[in-house]
């Protein structure tokens, strides 16, 4: 890898990988980009752009007809399409492959490679950095771009400034510290995200990119997991990190048989969904894909309102960015109360069947998700 090299009086200036790009890894499936995908291209666009460098994408599939337009109107200047049919359903050995091929193929690797924290990106990220023997960050909450000075004789031929290198935070110890994890020697420097938390971009259909195929070369080997079928997990409702308005349940609901009542809650408004906490998942009142939290899913809606749930930082990772939280609790020092906006002391049989009255008594289902009804912070 190519580094170029500046004495300064203060400091020697070294730039790693100057003419790598920002690379994000997309992820379809039946011929849909899933919406991570275009978080990362918001993210990876801004971090380009810091370095005054192109966002490239990478799609691997079959029969991938407009997608890798979309990825343009999202945001990418470059597209590298892989179409082959030995590519139609993600397997780690196929998709490895042809990743490994692409990136060896260009003059310089990425500076920074971005995937999503998905079942995909979880498998798929560190193959790649370990062939790189790169280091890789998952989980990502931020990402930014900034300079690290290593001032440590212990290695000296790494002494000098970094100016791009790629800030990788996440939350660690317990959520109570938000890690800012560098790796300014190697790259590319990578990264996943977790779904639901980088912002995309509003798609331009004007905007025009580049879109480069990529040659398919499977080894006999990177073949030798066939699937034979794909079953699509059976969701009913609306999925959690689509609606508007979530109403979520924990422990203090008592029993399964209150979510009946969060139901009948969520229905007073639409594009609405039913979330919980990991301790009423856990024992079984509801299935695992409506948990909320740092083990469950991020979501992001107009409206959350967390009925007897005391708001444990593994759960406020995967709530926290709502735009308006109501919560509901008989504990006035519940932890949820601190970050809620709207709080409401009290039992929650006694106040969610007075809400859902008067939610009903309002005849208006269409516009309850806004902060007309609720306020602001
Ligand atoms: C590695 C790890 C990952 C985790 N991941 C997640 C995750 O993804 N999501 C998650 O949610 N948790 C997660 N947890 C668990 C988390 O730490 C908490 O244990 C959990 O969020 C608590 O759930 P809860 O709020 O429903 O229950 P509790 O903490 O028991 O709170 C129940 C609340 O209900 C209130 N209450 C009781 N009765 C009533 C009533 N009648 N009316 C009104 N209020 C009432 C109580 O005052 C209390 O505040 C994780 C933990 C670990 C260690």
């Amino acid at each position: 890898m190519e580094n170029e090299t500046q004495n300064t009086n203060e400091s020697t200036v070294i730039q790693f990988c100057p003419k790598g790009n920002v690379l994000v890894v997309a992820e379809q499936s039946l011929g849909q980009i899933q919406p991570v995908t275009f978080e990362l291209l918001g993210a990876g666009r801004i971090l380009a752009d810091k370095m005054e460098k192109e966002l490239h994408c990478v799609i691997l599939g079959y029969n991938l007809g407009d997608l890798p337009n979309q990825l343009i109107h999202y945001g990418a200047d470059v597209v590298y399409v892989a179409d082959d049919e030995a590519l139609q359903y993600y397997r780690t050995l196929p998709y490895r492959r042809v990743l490994i091929d692409l990136l060896e193929s260009l003059p310089e690797p990425p500076h920074t490679m971005l995937l999503g924290s998905s079942t995909t990106g979880r498998d798929l990220a560190p193959r790649i950095a370990a062939h790189f023997e790169t280091g890789l960050t998952a989980d990502c909450t931020e990402l930014d771009i900034g300079p690290y000075e290593h001032k440590s004789k212990v290695d000296p031929s790494k002494l000098g400034l970094y100016p791009n290198c790629l800030y990788a935070i996440r939350p660690s110890f317990g959520e109570s510290l938000k890690a800012r994890i560098l790796g300014p020697w190697k790259n590319p420097q990578m990264a996943t995200t977790r779904p639901g938390v980088m912002i995309p971009l509003k798609p331009n259909s004007a905007r025009s990119g580049k879109i480069n195929s990529v040659k398919v070369n499977l080894d006999p080997a990177d073949l030798r997991l066939v699937v034979s079928e794909t079953v699509k997990e059976a969701t009913s409702g609306l999925k959690l990190t689509e609606a508007e308005v979530i109403v979520s349940g924990g422990y203090g609901l008592g029993s399964k048989d209150g979510f009946e009542m969060l139901e009948e809650l969520a229905a007073c408004f639409n594009n609405s969904a039913i979330g919980a906490s990991r301790k009423v998942v856990d024992l079984g009142w509801i299935p695992y894909q409506n948990q909320v939290g740092q083990t469950g899913k991020t979501v992001r809606p107009k409206l959350y309102i967390a009925c007897g749930i005391s708001g444990a930082i593994q759960h406020r990772v995967g709530m926290s960015k709502s735009n308006i939280i109501i919560a509901i609790n008989k504990d006035i020092d519940a932890p949820i109360f601190k970050f809620a906006h709207q709080g409401i002391v009290g039992d929650i049989y006694q106040i969610v069947p007075e809400l859902i009255l008067q939610f009903k008594a309002m005849h208006s289902t269409s516009n309850l998700g806004g902060k007309s009804i609720v306020g602001s912070r």
